[in-house]
């Protein structure tokens, strides 16, 4: 298939690109490289521009012949959007309007879209399926189900289809080591505490400690990104014209912040610097995925199903790429 995949030098998006590259797909990258790394992607495959030049994207979508369009590029966190909700709203909605709708009028029969457990809120139950309501707390969230509607909607009326995903949180690195997580700033969770425990940050702040939950922290459902990476491609081969997917991707299983520290501890045999904080605005407690839905529809399973061997290959890429990318 001939494949553009915005925001592909991006973290899950270079691990899906390498995945779609190994099944043979004919991959453009579509980049702006803000957050992105060149050294994430084959340089043959890269293309940098940003999605506000929907003119540029216009150009690739007819001159690849574009079949389908998997969509990365987008602002992701929660924090930052809270503080800074008009880039959110641009960058993740107005942006990928154009974007969908020049895909409808060029005929692209495929979108795969990023979607995330942000969209549910302050979940009514746990695990959560994909009947739970979407109530979002955050601007995130919001951009997200807004975009998830407009798809929904577009699939309706035209003879688009569309799988929208919705990612856990994203953790670990390519088994081979050569890709991994790098942002910068770094907001995650378990690249920071591997940082503290590099002794490349003085502590990692727990924010919040008196949270309904077991430990008083936050519990997450990380699931390990070439597993997310492989939802797609399942995806991409399922989509057909004029319907639409919706589907967790998650493990199943939760870890307070608390367990992802000590998880490090062991995994790094380091010690971890630690300073509690208050709650980060947008936090729900506690969310984790039923991903039945996926793995029934599409046979999707997460290979890495405990958080222990997720870290090991995270800190086996902080190990081998000290400054990241180095760019
Ligand atoms: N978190 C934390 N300290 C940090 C960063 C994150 O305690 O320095 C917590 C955060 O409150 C959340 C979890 O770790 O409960 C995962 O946060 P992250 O930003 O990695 O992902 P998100 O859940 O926001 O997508």
């Amino acid at each position: 298939m001939r494949i553009l995949v915005t925001g592909g030098a991006g973290y899950i998006g270079s691990h899906t690109v390498k995945q779609l590259l190994a099944r043979g797909h004919d991959v453009t990258v579509y980049d702006s490289l803000h957050a992105g790394h060149r050294k994430a992607v084959p340089a043959e495959r890269l293309v940098v521009g940003d999605l506000r030049d929907i003119d540029h994207v216009d150009q690739l979508l007819l001159g690849n012949r574009i079949e389908a369009v998997v969509h990365f590029a987008a602002l992701a966190s929660v924090g930052e959007s809270v503080q800074e909700p008009a880039r959110y709203y641009t960058n993740n909605v107005v942006y990928a309007l154009n974007l969908l709708d020049r895909c409808r009028r060029h005929g692209v029969g495929k979108f795969v879209f990023s979607s995330t457990c942000a969209v549910y809120g302050t979940p009514t139950a746990v695990p959560i399926t994909e009947a739970e309501k979407r109530s979002p707390i955050n601007p995130y969230g919001q951009t997200k189900l807004a975009f998830e509607n407009a798809l929904s909607d577009y699939a309706a009326a035209y003879p688009i289809g569309y799988c929208a995903l919705r990612y856990f949180n994203a953790a670990g690195a390519a088994a081979d080591g050569t890709i991994g997580e790098h942002h910068d700033p770094e907001t995650h969770l378990i690249p920071l505490v591997i940082q503290a425990a590099m002794g490349k940050r003085p502590h990692v702040e727990v924010f919040g400690t008196d949270y309904p939950t077991p430990d008083g922290t936050c519990v997450r459902d990380y699931v390990h990104v070439d597993d997310l990476a492989a939802a797609h491609i399942l995806a991409l081969d399922r989509i057909a014209p004029g319907t639409g997917l919706t589907y967790n991707v998650g493990t199943g299983r939760g870890y307070s912040v608390r367990e992802v520290i000590r998880t490090v501890e062991e995994v790094t045999g380091k010690k971890v610097p630690v300073k509690e904080g208050p709650r980060r605005a947008g936090d729900p407690p506690a969310l984790f995925a039923s991903s039945d839905k996926i793995q029934r529809e599409l046979g999707w399973a997460a290979k890495y199903t405990d958080l222990k061997s997720i870290v090991e290959t995270a800190w086996n890429w902080h190990k081998s790429h000290p400054t990241g990318y180095g760019e």
